[in-house]
């Protein structure tokens, strides 16, 4: 039976809401947090009755049935690949109901890759809704522990990208972009509480200079308006900073004058930020005071000085980033609300003021069906995981799982590729700390490369210096993010044979052709790494550090002496701890960028 919230005069076990509309949502969390297993079963049945005369369902003869123990005895638990087929032929027009009994309205393009590509993720337009429905809820919590939002703005940067057509017509685009592009965006009514610094017209450009100067100059013109300073991820935000430091003499040249420069040509945004534009040569002077000491400490709140926190993600892959932003900031609270993915919208952070450390994400049992298979304490699949799924409400606290979906897309039992941590409940919901994402080794911002994918560069890069007789014989890599934008570092350590080869070249290797290895990893690697690289810019040049003969050897020298089996040493394809990136480093005898950037166009390969 259903559990009712206690609520008395907009007080939940959340806390007394900010107004009555906040009152609702706060009721709704717990209404939903309190009896999540039967919002669960609801959620399943309705999935299941109404995808009942999908090819999908009925290829594994569920019958019609809509129970738990029917779902889970005859539907297996798929990775994208099992899908492709089937989600292929939406994509080339078929349009008998496959996986959902709705009609595919587009695609969503998951920054996760498979053979290279984003993968592509059918979604309906009632998915927009969903989506909707948890980003509502966020104010709500937030007014929680921030009060007085409703008196200024939200200097938030957000972007879209460039979308394609599968060859059926439907559009292909990430979920952002999707949701900014959507009347619910686009056409959201008056909130006091949310208010954006930056105009619809500069978020909707896919040109990222225009949109970003935009949103700059409207965030630098409306300076003491700003109470909150985010992005999506870190990422974003930080390039947002770098962007700043390179363009502030043009923004307080456009303020000074009240002109906008020419090189914004998008007249959508003309118009929008003209309307906001007048001369003013004090806050021109103030900009360049600020920018001109070449000294970043505290940027974001010697500009923005009403910043009461940062809104961005910082959780997952972009922890790596927290330091950055806290010098940037002067240690403003970092507020990661939500956990989200192309598949489906998971949940968010009731306690979004917390550290980064603490972060943890309730899932809404109402955003879809979720299972999660059981990790041993080495984050290995337990014996007979795949068989026992554990549901939403029965995860126990400090056990970690990986996550399995059904939605309300046509997605069964699929495999999100993340792993969570139970850290407790909150009412009977579950929360989880983000551990991560699986095989992906490097990441500066959505880019994920795996194992495989760096090693298949590895190989199809040292394939140029064969003819110097030379060959790769160990490496590793590390995402740097020591400078914005962060970038990838190989470290390689060769062996050149002495010996002449057949076309006479000797054992030295020119250092333009080591460059040119870096161009050719690069082209290796997936769309989305080529995608941030070359439209976004939100990845530099790829780094090949040549490390002296032996190194590698010293490594597992001092993997040894802190304990590891000389039996079972591997080398790490990728190194995060510090000492080990300072002896890599102090082993360096040549190193070498990108001198180009790597093929890519918006038109999907396949
Ligand atoms: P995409 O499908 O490209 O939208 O990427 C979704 C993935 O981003 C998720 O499956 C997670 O791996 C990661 N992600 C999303 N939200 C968060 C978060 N709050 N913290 C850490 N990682 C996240």
């Amino acid at each position: 039976m259903a559990v009712k919230p206690k609520v008395t005069n907009g007080s939940t076990t959340l806390g007394p809401a900010a107004n009555e509309k906040d009152a609702e949502k706060l009721r709704f969390i717990e209404d939903m947090t309190m009896n999540t297993d039967a919002v669960q079963e609801r959620v399943l049945a309705e999935i299941l009755s109404r995808n009942a005369e999908t090819e999908y369902l009925k290829r594994y003869k569920l019958d019609g049935a809509t129970d738990r123990e029917t779902f889970k005895a005859k539907l297996p638990v798929v990775t994208y690949e099992d899908l492709q087929p089937d989600i292929q032929r939406i994509a080339n027009g078929d349009r008998s109901p496959i996986l959902s009994s709705h009609p595919i309205s587009e695609f969503l393009t998951s920054s996760g890759t498979s053979a290279g590509e984003r993968k592509l993720m059918p979604t309906i337009r009632e998915e927009l809704d969903r989506r909707q429905l948890l980003y509502s809820l966020l104010t709500p919590v937030m007014n929680l522990y921030v009060p007085g939002l409703d008196k200024g703005k939200g200097l938030y940067f957000l972007f879209i990208k460039s979308e394609s057509k599968t060859p059926s017509g439907l559009p292909a685009r990430p979920v952002l972009t999707s949701y900014y592009k959507s009347e619910h965006f686009k056409s959201r009514p008056y909130d006091p509480f949310n208010v954006y610094t930056s105009p619809n017209e500069a978020i909707l450009c896919t040109d990222s200079f225009q949109s970003m100067y935009a949103q700059m100059l409207c965030g630098l013109l409306q300076r003491l308006d700003v109470l909150r300073v985010g992005a999506v991820f870190a990422s974003g935000l930080l390039r947002a900073i770098r962007f700043l430091q390179l363009n502030w003499e043009q923004l307080a040249a456009d303020i000074s004058s009240g002109t906008l420069t020419k090189q914004i040509t998008d007249p959508a945004i003309r118009e929008a930020v003209t309307q906001q534009l007048q001369p003013d040569p004090e806050l021109a002077r103030f900009i360049t005071k600020e920018c001109s000491k070449g000294d970043w400490a505290c940027i974001i709140t010697r500009i923005w000085p009403n910043t009461k926190y940062l809104d961005v993600i910082v959780t997952g892959a972009m922890a790596q980033y927290i330091p950055t932003l806290e010098y940037y900031s002067g240690g403003l609270p970092m507020a990661c609300t939500m956990y989200a993915s192309s598949e489906c919208y998971f949940g968010l952070n009731l306690r979004p003021m917390c550290s980064p450390s603490e972060v943890s994400y309730t899932i809404m049992p109402m955003m879809g069906y979720f299972e999660f298979i059981p990790l041993d304490a080495d984050g290995t699949m337990c014996n007979g995981a795949q068989t026992q799924l554990v549901d939403l409400a029965h995860v126990e606290v400090g056990k970690e799982y990986e996550l399995v979906i059904t939605t309300y897309s046509g997605l069964n039992r699929y495999r999100v590729g993340d792993i969570l941590r139970v850290t407790g409940f909150h009412n009977c919901a579950p929360q989880f700390q983000f551990i991560r994402r699986k095989n992906v080794l490097l990441s500066i911002e959505s880019d994920k490369t795996d194992e495989a994918e760096l090693q298949k560069a590895v190989t199809k890069a040292s394939e140029l210096i064969k003819s110097y007789n030379a060959t790769v014989v160990e490496y590793t890599s590390h995402a740097s993010t020591k400078s914005i934008p962060g970038h990838y570092v190989i470290y390689w350590e060769l062996l050149i044979k002495k010996d002449k080869t057949k076309n006479g070249k000797s054992g030295t290797i020119p250092t333009e052709l080591l460059d040119k290895c870096c161009l050719e990893m690069e082209e290796s690697l997936n769309t989305v790494y080529r995608q941030s690289r070359v439209a976004d810019c939100s990845i530099g040049p790829l780094e090949i550090r040549v490390v002296r003969p032996g190194t590698f050897e010293e490594l597992m020298d001092y993997a040894i002496s802190r304990g590891a089996s000389i039996n079972q040493y591997k080398v790490p394809r990728c190194v995060n701890f510090p000492p080990i990136l300072e002896l890599l480093d102090s082993r360096v005898v040549s190193t070498h960028f990108s001198p180009g950037l790597p093929k890519w166009t918006p038109t999907r390969s396949n």
